[in-house]
C-alpha cells in the first residue's frame, strides 16, 4: 500500500548529502547506534524523534564527528569523514550543530561569536565576516544585540546567536539537537520560526525535537529511534496518522 510506504528510497542517490551505511557505536557495553543507514538528501528536513537514550544525541554527534564510530562508513557530499587537524575544523563547518544548552563564548559579545569562525575557519577577512554577521543576527531577529553579550539575552535570543554563528560558517547541513529543550515555553516558537525559514530556503537539516508541531510542518520525513536503531521512517502525515510498529505507537500515545 504506497500510503503507507517508507520515504526511503524517495531521495535520488546522486542528491544525497550525507549518508550514513551500517553505522555501529557502542559506549562500553551499550551498543547505542545499531546498524543505522539513514541518507539525507540536499534540501532535506528530517526530523529524528524517540525515547530519551534511544542514540539521538549520539547519531547527531557522530556525523560532525563530535563522537568516533566503530563500524560503518559516514559521508558528507561524497567524503567520508577526516580524522583530525584543518580537516575536521571544516567538516564542522560544513556540518553546523546546534545544541540544547546554547554554548555560545560567554566571554565574547555576539557579534565576536558570529564573526570568529568566519575568520578562523573560513579565513574571511575581518569586515567581510562582520557584515555576514550583522546581516545573519537580523535575519534571525537579533540585530539589536549584537554589542551584548551571551547572559545579557534571553534563552530564546542566544538560541538565536546560535544558529546565527553555525550559519555564518555557509554550512551544507544544519544538526539540531533538541533546540528547544531547555528554553521557557514563551520562547520556544521565535526559535521555531527561525528553524522554519531556514527549512523553507531549501538548508539540509537533521533536527532531533519533541516539538511535534514542527515536524508535522517543516519535516520531509520524520525518522524515529529506539534502543539505537532506527526503527520507523516515514512521511510526517504518515507516521502520525498511522504509525506502524508497537514502539512508535507506545511512543506518541506518550506525547501527544
Ligand atoms: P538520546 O539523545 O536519544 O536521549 P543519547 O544519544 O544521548 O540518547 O544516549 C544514548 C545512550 O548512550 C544513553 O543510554 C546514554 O546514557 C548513553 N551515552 C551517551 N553518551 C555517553 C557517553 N559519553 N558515555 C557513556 N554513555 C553514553
Ligand atoms: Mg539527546
Amino acid at each position: 500500500m504506497s500510503e503507507v510506504s517508507v520515504t526511503k528510497d524517495a531521495a535520488p542517490a546522486a542528491d544525497a548529502l550525507v549518508v550514513l551505511s551500517k553505522v555501529n557505536k557502542h559506549f562500553g557495553a551499550l551498543h547505542v547506534l545499531q546498524d543505522i543507514d539513514l541518507t539525507i538528501a540536499r534540501g532535506e528536513v528530517v526530523v529524528v524523534i524517540g525515547p530519551s537514550g534511544s542514540g539521538k544525541s549520539t547519531l547527531c554527534r557522530t556525523i560532525n564527528r563530535l563522537e568516533t564510530t566503530d563500524s560503518g562508513s559516514i559521508t558528507v557530499d561524497g567524503r567520508p569523514l577526516p580524522q583530525e587537524g584543518k580537516e575536521l575544523a571544516r567538516l564542522r563547518a560544513d556540518v553546523g550543530m546546534v545544541f540544547q544548552s546554547f554554548n555560545l563564548f560567554a566571554h565574547k559579545t555576539v557579534l565576536e561569536n558570529v564573526t570568529l569562525g568566519q575568520t578562523k575557519v573560513r579565513r574571511k577577512d575581518r569586515r567581510e565576516a562582520e557584515a555576514a554577521a550583522r546581516s545573519l543576527l537580523e535575519r534571525v531577529g537579533v540585530g539589536g544585540q549584537a554589542d551584548k553579550y551571551p547572559a545579557q539575552l534571553s534563552g530564546g535570543q542566544q538560541q538565536r546567536v546560535a544558529i546565527a554563528r553555525a550559519l555564518a560558517m555557509d554550512p551544507k547541513v544544519m544538526l539540531f539537537d533538541e533546540p528547544t529543550s531547555a528554553l521557557d515555553p514563551e520562547m520556544i516558537n521565535e526559535v521555531l520560526e527561525v528553524m522554519q525559514q531556514l527549512a523553507r530556503d531549501g538548508m539540509t537539516m537533521v533536527v532531533v525535537t519533541h516539538e511535534m508541531g514542527f515536524a508535522r510542518s517543516a519535516a520531509h520525513r520524520v525518522v524515529f529511534m529506539a534502543d539505537g536503531r532506527i526503527v520507523e521512517e516515514a512521511r510526517p502525515d504518515q507516521f502520525f496518522s498511522n504509525p506502524r510498529s508497537d514502539r512508535a505507537k507506545d511512543f506518541l500515545s506518550k506525547i501527544l
